[in-house]
């Protein structure tokens, strides 16, 4: 076949109009598919992944996986209104949210947006919400304490500033309860404090909200939502939103506590949005890169040297399981990550005893570097007594003839979980930790009936805040207990048990 000159031209031609369209793709893309929250692009070559991008009605989405020749996007508003064959154009910007002071007291989604009602957050600042971990040099070990406020977790599961703390139970076992009350209980601390709801309903975020705002904590506080019913998308962007936050403070040598409640219904929401942008499953279903999905969050905590700012950013992370199997793939790996879990059990909270810390399987692997002295000296002894009390417990179960020092061991138990109970909002300042438990370190309880142990208590913190003032302020002063104290608090608090007995 002959080829003329002319149709030769036209067919370079038509190649070089073709390779202009190739040029135009690296910056624009085409809508290929979309649904879900999800939509493939056709272009968009030179996209970076987490790289924001708008479509051609002003959604933003964000690009979270790369192929040969298209890209992924999750899209962070209304799919119903973007089309195949849609433009979409990149902004050459990873995915920012605004941070700052002015996001104290509000009520957020995890796009910086005010969705409490009071008008527009002013800032003059926006971070990246992905980021790399601050490094091994620039930080230091834990040493400041952070209190929860909690007996049972204050005295056996301490927690440090900068510390990752897992809180892990089945539902309904006061997981939320626990982190409300910390975070409460950092009032006057001079901690800021930020918590990210994932998934869970609007009406128990609203009541959490209600809660930090009836006991003052909203004022130091920022509660980024994204409720079950916002797209995944939204969800899977939450938590990395609330450290965002955080990181802004610690640079600034501030203390940040953030709390992710919880971290189990995000790892749904990623694995909701693997699946929509077929990438393989692997076990129960999670794509392969679940761990790194929580690893590089939690990893954003950190306690920063001084050199550095000395900020730090403690996080509690929440984890949900299924009739309280740890085992799973999800526990094991936020387990692995955190510096130790305070397991709740359903078995012990029906039973009445609440916090329903486990304290058998409930660790804290950095935290006692950070307790004050005065409560290492009363709670040293705590969890070895009470495992002593639960192995004797079975035990007992069998024989009905114990001996003397069996049922001492047994009484003695039963009084030192009595005294462990903690109502919710009801957050103690550690001294008054300290002499309660004093109580327990030298077997005081052991002599009052069981349902009198909580007004026992209450009364003796009332008689030593009123008739032994300077015994309190020698303890708050040297945050220990020297043998001297330790001598003339024994005789104090003897001498009022018995009056409280008789
Ligand atoms: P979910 O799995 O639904 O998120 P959760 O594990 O976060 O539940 P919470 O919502 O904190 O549990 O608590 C469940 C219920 O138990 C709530 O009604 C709460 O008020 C109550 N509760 C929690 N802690 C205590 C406590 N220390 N004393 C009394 N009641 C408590
Ligand atoms: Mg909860």
């Amino acid at each position: 076949m002959e080829i003329k000159a002319n149709e030769i031209s036209s067919l370079i031609k038509e190649q070089i109009k073709k390779y202009h369209h190739k040029m135009e793709l690296l910056d624009t893309g085409k809508v290929i598919s979309v649904g879900d929250g999800v939509a493939m692009i056709h272009g968009l070559e030179n996209a970076m992944l987490s790289e924001l991008v708008l479509f051609n009605n002003g959604i933003y989405g964000m690009v979270l996986s790369l192929e040969e020749d298209s890209v992924g996007v999750v899209i962070f508003g209304d799919d119903s209104q973007i089309k195949e064959d849609d433009i979409v154009k990149r902004t050459n910007k990873i995915v920012e949210i605004p941070v700052g002071d002015n996001f104290l007291g509000r009520v957020i989604n995890p796009l910086g947006q005010p969705i409490d009602g009071l008008g527009p957050i002013e800032s003059n600042k926006t971070r990246p919400i992905e980021r790399i971990a601050p490094g091994v040099i620039t930080r230091k070990s834990v040493d400041t304490p952070l209190q929860t406020g909690l007996k049972a977790i204050d005295s056996m599961i301490p927690i440090g500033r900068g510390q990752r703390e897992l809180i892990i139970g089945d539902r309904q076992t006061g997981k939320t309860a626990i982190a409300i009350d910390t975070i409460i209980n950092q009032k006057d601390q001079n901690i800021k404090c930020v918590y990210v709801a994932i998934g869970q309903k609007a009406s128990t975020v609203a009541q959490v909200v209600e809660k930090l705002r009836v006991h003052g904590a909203l004022a130091y506080t920022v509660v980024v939502v994204a409720t079950a019913s916002e797209m995944a998308p939204i969800q899977y962007i939450a938590p990395y939103a609330g450290v965002t936050l955080a990181e802004e403070w610690m640079e600034k040598g501030e203390d940040v506590l953030v709390v992710y409640d919880d971290l189990s219904k995000h790892a749904v929401a990623y694995r909701t949005l693997s699946l929509l942008l077929r990438r393989s499953p692997g076990r129960e279903a999670y794509p392969g890169d679940v761990f790194y999905l929580h690893s590089r969050l939690l990893e954003r905590s950190a306690r920063m040297d001084d050199q550095y700012g000395g900020g730090s950013i403690t996080a509690l992370p929440i984890i949900e399981t299924q009739a309280g199997d740890i085992s799973a793939y999800i526990p094991t790996n936020v387990i692995s990550i955190t510096d130790g879990q305070i397991f709740l059990q359903s078995d012990l909270f029906a039973s009445g005893q609440r916090p329903a810390v486990d304290t058998g399987l409930s660790v804290s692997r950095v935290g006692s570097a950070a307790q004050i002295k005065a409560i290492k000296q009363v709670s040293s002894n705590l969890k070895i007594e009470l495992a002593n009390y639960r192995e004797l417990q079975a035990f007992a179960q069998f024989g009905s003839d114990l001996d003397k020092a069996t049922k001492d061991v047994l009484n003695h138990g039963a009084k030192v979980y009595e005294l462990l109970k903690q109502k919710q909002y009801a957050s103690m300042n550690v001294f008054d930790q300290v002499i309660q438990l004093f109580t327990a370190k030298h077997k005081l309880i052991d002599d009052i009936s069981i349902n009198k142990i909580q007004d026992y208590e209450e009364s003796l913190l009332t008689y030593m805040h009123s008739k032994q003032k300077k015994l309190m302020k020698d303890l708050e002063k040297n945050k220990a207990i020297s043998p001297e104290l330790e001598k003339e608090l024994l005789e104090v608090i003897k001498e009022f048990t018995k009056n409280y007995l008789a």
